[in-house]
């Protein structure tokens, strides 16, 4: 039987032009060999599998070959290059820090440096890991590494530069090796594919890089794996059930469900990926990173950070064309709070839950935000004596609007709220692009002369109830809140609307209900500078406490208070105004 060699070993580069994805180390290392400026000691950081070890193996081999090409590639037929080839070398040397550390075994290797090479010209000295070893060993290994012999060259090689003790960075050149970008992982698996006579479909091999997170080792690793269980063909469904990855499709769908504001959908696809076993937080960073790569697929500019295969692209890019970037924003805040919370949330599962309700409210909460900045604006143009010169489309939009303001005086029962069924956004859209475009009518103040009619603490209560009532049907939870207080004139124009909580203010402004009613007195009052203020009361026991607005209410209170008050009246013949 054939014995299996595994990818990453099979298919380590040679050459420094075979690096996968460091070329520009690669380049400086080869041109540092032509021009003979070699150093003594190198250090070599960056992540594991990103290529340290093989671009020590292809540095010491070139350095040690006779003839080198005119690329200043090692010719690979000279008698070093064959010692290198059959690992049979006497001229490199890997030590692995994590196992050896001691100040014994670097004492072993000083004595090993102290020999010059048979054949070839350079001794490498390749120690790996080299943040494990010890103090005194690494103190061991200094006048070394400052004073070496001049055969001797030093890789070393670490995972974690920050380790290193200044005393060893300063003697080094150092090279910070990046992680693997996917399209190169891809790349270099697409060609082991092909010369393994392996079919393979393009998002099958994105998803092992993508698993392999810039380890290329890694990505061959999973590859091997992978081929173990596909066979000879691999297909997108396999390895994502081999690797138990989230297939796309479900992102997919439950962005549909959040803009369609459809919250059943997006629950029951919650379940199905729980009953499918997989984790829930893990689930939630993939519907951010899902958001992420929306985002950048709505601009040319950013569309070369997606990093997913074609196929899966145009996905991207079909499913972007219909999100709303401030949705996408909105969403990406939420599934990242989602994320921070998780741990420490006691029930996960309705936490989770939860922002996928947040996310399907998005596009609804705010579509009313956009009503509620249409009827602003259209209470403008109610209210306008001298119109500025408009244009035909303008007109069209201010006749759309002043129609809808018709309708909704016309119906007592017509709510603000209710206006998102009944209008037209796309007329709106014009509307507000019209009066966007035109500056003079984006400033009320210089080019109207707005209705300011007095009212009384009486009328006002009286558009208070109304207001309510206007509500009932349609948000009965608005009218209760409307009519669980009463409203209080602070200044001429500004109403204070006083809550128990914090947590009311913030539903009442963050929904637009607070414009809605806002809007709503402006109207009734005949004032169009009247201004609603949402102030918590923290004392809540004087917001329960009845407040006495009218002279009648005022009466009614200290009769309550004072039954003598009757008789008193009675006997000094004190009548109401009103008789
Ligand atoms: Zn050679």
């Amino acid at each position: 039987m054939e014995q299996f060699i595994v990818s990453a070993r099979k298919y380590r580069p040679l050459t420094f032009a075979t690096v996968v994805g460091q070329s520009s180390i690669a380049q400086t290392l080869k041109n540092a060999i032509e021009r003979k400026q070699l150093a003594h000691a190198y250090l070599f950081c960056g992540p594991r599998g990103v290529g340290k070890t093989t671009c020590a193996r292809i540095f010491a081999k070139t350095i040690n070959c006779f003839n080198p090409d005119e690329n200043g590639d090692a010719c690979g037929e000279c008698e070093s290059c064959k010692a290198f080839a059959e690992n049979r070398s006497y001229n490199i040397h890997e030590l692995d820090a994590a196992s050896n550390n001691s100040v014994e075994d670097i004492r072993n290797l000083i004595d090993q440096v102290r020999v010059p090479p048979q054949i070839g010209r350079y001794s490498v000295y390749i120690i790996d890991e080299v943040h494990m070893l010890s103090a005194a060993a690494f103190n061991a290994f200094l006048k070394t590494l400052e004073e070496p012999p001049a055969h001797a060259v030093f890789i070393l090689a670490t995972t974690e530069k920050h380790k290193i003790i200044p005393t060893i960075l300063s003697r080094c050149q150092i090279y910070d090796f990046s992680r693997i970008r996917i399209e190169d992982a891809v790349a270099y698996i697409e060609k082991i594919a092909k010369n393994e006579g392996i079919t393979y479909e393009p998002e099958a091999l994105h998803i092992i890089a993508q698993k392999a997170d810039g380890s290329m080792r890694d990505a061959l690793s999973i590859f091997d794996q992978v081929v173990s269980f596909c066979g000879t063909n691999i297909t997108y469904a396999k390895v994502i059930e081999n690797l138990n990855v989230l297939d796309y499709e479900y992102y997919f769908k439950l962005t549909e469900a959040f803009i369609a504001g459809d919250y059943c959908t997006a629950l029951t696809i919650f379940d199905e990926i729980l009953t499918k076993g997989f984790d829930a937080q893990h689930f939630v960073r993939g519907l951010n990173s899902h958001f992420r790569d929306l985002l950048v697929c709505k601009d040319t500019r950013t569309t070369a950070l997606l990093e997913v295969g074609a196929a899966i692209a145009e996905s991207y890019r079909r499913q972007s064309e219909i999100c709303d970037v401030n949705f996408l924003f909105a969403a990406m805040d939420i599934t990242n709070s989602c994320d921070v919370g998780y741990k420490t949330s006691s029930n996960q599962r309705l936490h989770i839950e939860l922002a996928l309700c947040k996310l399907s409210s998005v596009t609804t909460s705010r579509k009313v935000e956009q009503v509620v900045k249409i009827v602003e604006s259209s209470e403008n143009i109610k209210t306008e004596t001298n119109p500025p010169q408009t244009t035909k489309q303008e007109n069209q939009a201010e006749n759309i609007v002043k129609d809808n303001i018709k309708t909704e005086e016309t119906s007592e029962k017509s709510t603000v709220a209710a206006r998102p069924e009944t209008t037209s956004i796309k007329g709106f859209d014009n509307l507000m692009a019209s009066i966007n475009n035109d500056k003079k009518v984006a400033e009320p103040e210089t080019n109207y002369n707005t209705t300011n009619e007095d009212f009384t603490a009486e009328q006002l209560l009286t558009a208070w109830n109304n207001c309510a009532e206007s509500f009932a049907e349609k948000q009965p939870r608005v009218a209760g809140a409307i009519q669980s207080t009463k409203p209080v004139i602070e200044t001429e124009n500004t109403i204070i609307f006083n809550v128990q909580q914090i947590i009311q203010k913030t539903w009442l402004e963050d929904k637009g209900i607070a414009k809605n009613i806002c809007v709503y007195l402006q109207k009734e009052l005949k004032n169009s500078s009247i201004k609603l203020e949402i102030r918590v009361d923290e004392n809540g026991d004087k917001v329960t406490a009845p407040k006495l607005y009218t002279d009648s209410d005022k009466e009614k209170y200290m009769r309550e208070k004072n039954p003598e008050l009757t008789n008193f009246q009675a006997a000094f013949e004190l009548y109401d105004s009103k008789n």
